[in-house]
């Protein structure tokens, strides 16, 4: 008798024009640009490497994504065995921090928002740590800070430069204090790797805001960015209500800091491999001539020569 209500067997209900159509057109087949609303096919999306052809607009990576399209099948993965842990029994609206990292493990396919290791670019050794942005907002908890640490540690007994590919939400509010120590721990790294005259390159990309733009991620040699790119501390409309003044137009966009002087270069995604190998080359041909810190610097070795390195320009077409 249970069953007797359920619909089961020969007793379908007949399908609706709409889901005819939803069954014949995949709901991925499509894509909207958020900026210039156009409709975009999404296989030819893909392969101009998610960069709206139409406007240029640079659409969200993961972190895989990045990691493939500079390095391909060179990536080897550093303490992918480390996992995230709920030190504080953190509960809030959403549910304990424990289940959301179950959840969260489940939907994206990793166990953390960061993903470090070694690789060659065009045959140059580097190391790469780059957020994803749909683990939690790529926040930095403390598995994401040591993941970090130990791969600036590593960089720096082995002399490998390390590119950071930061987008974040800023700290892991789950993880209290703990997450706001890996802003001073991960800047004594990257110090430790400066001492040690390795280059840190750091790319910034939609959106990096908090802790990570005010730590390690805006402490490199080389800072670039993507096109548009969103970057900041606090929001706008924090700020705004904060300080109850309207913000100039393009406030916070990778063009407006590269303008104001914080970043050193916006990079498009087509060109960004080639632009990075560049800058190895000089970082690698300049590397006998660099000064260690504990030697007085002399005129003959200045450690980075101006000339050699592009900055305060937008690189791409
Ligand atoms: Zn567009």
């Amino acid at each position: 008798m249970r069953g007797f209500f359920h619909r089961h067997g020969k007793f379908q209900p007949v399908p609706t024009d709409e889901d005819r159509l939803e069954q014949q057109i995949p709901e991925d087949l499509w894509v909207k640009c958020p900026r210039c609303q156009e409709l975009l096919y999404s296989k030819e999306l893909q392969n101009n490497d998610r960069v709206c052809p139409k406007c240029g607009y640079h659409f969200r990576l993961r972190a895989r994504e990045r990691i493939a399209l500079l390095v391909g099948e060179t990536f080897e993965e550093w303490d992918a065995h480390i996992y995230p842990e709920d030190p504080l029994g953190f509960v809030d609206g959403g549910g304990a921090y424990g289940a959301k990292l179950t959840q969260t493990e489940a939907k994206t396919g990793e166990v953390e928002a960061l993903v470090t290791g070694r690789a060659t670019l065009d045959g140059r050794p580097l190391a790469l740590a780059v957020c994803d942005f749909e683990f939690l907002g790529a926040s930095m908890g403390s598995v994401f800070g040591e993941k970090l640490v130990r791969a600036a540690e590593r960089c720096a007994r082995e002399g490998l430069p390390l590119l950071t590919i930061s987008s974040s939400g800023g700290a892991r509010m789950h993880e209290g204090l703990f997450s706001l120590m890996q802003m001073a721990k991960t800047v004594a790294a990257f110090a430790r790797l400066g001492r040690a005259r390795v280059p840190h390159l750091a790319l910034l990309v939609d959106p990096c805001y908090g802790g990570v733009t005010a730590s390690y991620a805006t402490v490199a040699d080389i800072i670039l960015a993507e096109p548009g790119a969103q970057i900041g501390f606090a929001g706008p409309r924090i700020i705004e209500q904060i300080t109850k003044q309207k913000l100039p137009d393009g406030f916070q966009t990778a063009e407006f800091l590269l303008e104001h002087g914080m970043i050193d270069a916006i990079v498009e995604r087509s060109v960004m491999g080639s632009f990075i190998a560049t800058l190895l080359d000089h970082y690698a041909r300049s590397a006998g001539r660099m000064p260690r810190l504990d030697e007085p610097e002399t005129e003959t070795t200045i450690a980075h020569d101006a000339s050699l390195l592009p900055i305060g320009v937008e690189v791409g077409t």
